[in-house]
């Protein structure tokens, strides 16, 4: 049986200490109650399950997986599910307490949570995959349900996979729980706009950010990490709003053009060569040239930690707007701000995903089905406000927009938790 474990990165790459240490930047500010910040400071519940999975070839795979409850207060908890090789109990952690603040600065009625599995999902079958899937949903059934934990997708987990967890909770279950996952295919209660929620919301901030920076998007230049499902969709809604993408990376490469990329070519070449890589007229960069590149807003959209105390000083944007979750260190912040660079933090810039998760909830729990002009207006509206709140409170204390944001968030977690009050 092969063991598939994950090592810790310790100290400031540690996205759990980032975590925390923005979470303590923000509740200094705030002077919350010393027994609320040590209360909002952890995660809820934590649950580590390791458990076998059937080969094709009939061996058994031990495998690791995790689902973190960071905070039910404001309702039941929503975080996707992330497969990777490299997933720690520590990212987990920390994608859990982001989910909790981006649910709040959205107002939506959920708390925060996310789920991980310790394995490359490339290489495995797709029937191993099902497999995995749905063991990895009964260990972790003990915590979720519509009323309870709502997973969603995340980094290689699909609509597909959204489907079998609905699938083994619904036959353990005997009668069909749809609410109990977001990201869904339509076929199963999923919700139209759903698919490209993350990055149409990124796009919507993206507009409200250059206006309160008196900038025009026409001739405004973007670079996009991670060509993924935030980051594509981001870069084709920014282009149809008169940004030009200038890069554009993935796993398989990075590439650059100085006259600009044509979004849906380069979408349509990754989908025919599993990479943006080696797309005709671009010049090949390296992910680090990327970060650095010529352009006026760059969008991180692939994995934590990418923007560090290294190369925080050399990034040539005037806007960072984050589709990925925690891509810059609180070292890099500090960085950025110096150097006048806005950064729209995480929770409001992909908080579209969540939103539209949250519209899909609604939905089935109804069960009947909104129009996707109605999904996106509604979705527009939030995020607007998300960001409006957040920016005008980063003016009222003089603090960078994440510390605008979070202060709102903790704010409304900790006037719940105190409205509540401490059980029993
Ligand atoms: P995805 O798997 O669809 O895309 C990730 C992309 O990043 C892939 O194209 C991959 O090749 C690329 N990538 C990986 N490592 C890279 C590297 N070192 N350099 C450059 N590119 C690299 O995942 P996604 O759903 O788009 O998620 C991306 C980020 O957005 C994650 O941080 C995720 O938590 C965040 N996010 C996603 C959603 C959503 O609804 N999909 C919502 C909120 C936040």
């Amino acid at each position: 049986m092969a063991v598939e474990t994950a090592v810790v990165s310790p100290g400031i790459e540690d996205p759990w200490l980032n975590a925390q240490a923005q979470f303590d930047t923000a509740a200094d500010l705030l002077d919350l109650e010393p027994g609320i910040r040590a209360f909002l400071r952890e995660p809820q519940r934590q649950l580590i399950v390791n458990f076998p999975v059937k080969m094709d070839d009939g061996t058994i795979r031990m495998v690791e997986g995790y689902r973190v409850q960071h905070n039910l207060i404001r309702g039941p908890s929503k975080g996707g599910i992330r497969y990777h090789q490299q997933v720690t109990l520590g990212e987990v952690k920390a994608l859990a307490m982001w989910m909790t603040w981006k649910c709040a600065v959205a107002g939506l009625p959920f708390g925060g949570a996310k789920g991980g599995v310790v394995i490359d999902p490339k290489r495995l079958s797709q029937a191993e995959l099902e497999r995995l899937t749905r063991r990895y949903a009964a260990e972790i059934s003990v915590l979720i349900g519509p009323e309870r934990d709502i997973p969603a997708p995340d980094v290689n987990t699909t609509p597909q996979v959204m489907a079998w967890i609905m699938d083994t909770v619904s036959m353990a279950s005997g009668y069909s729980v749809p609410a109990v996952v977001t990201g869904k295919p339509l076929s199963v209660g999923g919700s139209l706009g759903r698919n490209a929620a993350t990055g149409r919301g990124c796009a919507v901030v993206a507009l409200e950010a250059c206006a309160r920076m008196g900038r025009d998007p026409h001739g405004m230049t973007v670079a996009v990490q991670g060509f993924g499902n935030a980051g594509s969709v981001t870069a084709a809604l920014m282009a149809a709003d008169g940004f030009t993408l200038r890069a554009a990376s993935d796993s398989g490469g990075a590439i650059y053009s100085e006259a600009g990329l044509d979004v849906h070519a380069v979408t349509d070449h990754k989908t025919r060569t599993g990479s943006v890589a080696a797309f005709p007229g671009s010049k090949p960069i390296t992910n680090a040239e990327l970060l650095e590149a010529p352009v006026d807003v760059l969008v991180p959209a692939a994995l934590e930690n990418q923007l560090t105390a290294s190369n925080a000083g050399r990034v040539k944007a005037s806007l960072i707007l984050e589709a990925a979750n925690g891509p810059t260190t609180p070292d890099a912040d500090e960085i950025l701000y110096r150097r006048g660079i806005v950064v729209v933090p995480d929770i409001v810039a992909n908080a579209g995903g969540v939103t539209v998760s949250y519209f899909e909830w609604v939905q089935d729990l109804q069960s009947f089905f909104w129009e996707e002009t109605e999904i996106n207006e509604r979705l527009r509206a939030m995020m607007i406000r998300a960001f409006n709140e957040s920016w005008q409170r980063s003016k009222d204390l003089a603090v960078p927009l994440r510390l605008g944001a979070y202060t709102v968030a903790i704010q409304r977690v900790a006037e719940a938790t105190l409205a509540r009050g401490i059980y029993p």
